[in-house]
């Protein structure tokens, strides 16, 4: 089971595709990709999502200790497979209390990593000169740059398989987990590093305007 489709970048309800047009529009968007988040079935979708999405499907692996999967969402439809696929893990932070990271790869012109990172735009406007983190993508070394986010969160963009790769973490101080040589891996590559995963409490964010 799973929302009625949204806009990836606004959240708002979407008129379907219809006679004349196969595309499902926002008003404000335009034509998007509709965005979904599982609700029940979370194993399920992202398994599924390994099999059919056009994006990387990025995990933690390992998953940093005490962390879990606390959301999964996509944007596309099943006639096209998924442009952008996310996946919200959550668990203590390294500087204490609660935390919860997004990983997103996307397409361009999407709009839902961006909407997590509490920007304007669907890309990434203007990357400040240097990347301030890096994680290992595919076993690719992968700088990140820090982004102009709201003060609850961090957020990073790098690209990774072609695509954007973005990271964003509540609080803001969470981002310290960046440092411990987060390794992440894309699921279509190993459909059993979803075996290895616990799921818990659906995350706050995902789906947050
Ligand atoms: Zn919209």
């Amino acid at each position: 089971m799973t929302t009625p489709p949204v806009c990836p970048a606004c959240l708002s309800d979407l008129d379907p595709p219809n006679v004349w047009s196969d595309r499902w529009r926002c008003t404000r968007h335009g034509d998007v990709e509709p965005f979904h988040e599982a609700h029940a079935s979370r194993e399920q979708v992202l398994r599924s999502l390994g099999r059919t999405s056009r994006v990387p499907v990025w995990l933690p692996s390992p998953m940093p200790v005490h962390w879990f999967v606390s959301g999964v969402g996509w944007a596309g439809d099943e006639r096209t497979g998924a442009h952008a696929a996310a996946l919200s893990v959550s668990g203590p932070s390294p500087v204490g209390g609660p935390a919860e990271m997004v990983l997103v790869a996307e397409a361009p012109r999407i709009g839902l990593g961006s909407r997590l990172a509490g920007l304007p735009l669907a890309d990434p406007d203007r990357l400040e000169e240097r990347p301030e983190a890096k994680v290992e993508a595919a076993g690719h070394p992968t700088a990140l740059w820090p982004l102009a986010a709201p003060p609850d969160r961090a957020a990073f963009v790098g690209e990774a398989l072609g695509v954007w790769l973005w990271c964003v973490l509540w609080p803001a101080d969470a981002a310290l987990i960046l440092l411990e040589h987060l390794v992440i891996e894309d699921m279509r590559d190993d459909p059993r590093l979803v075996d290895h995963l616990l799921f818990g409490a659906t995350g706050s964010h995902l789906s947050a305007p």
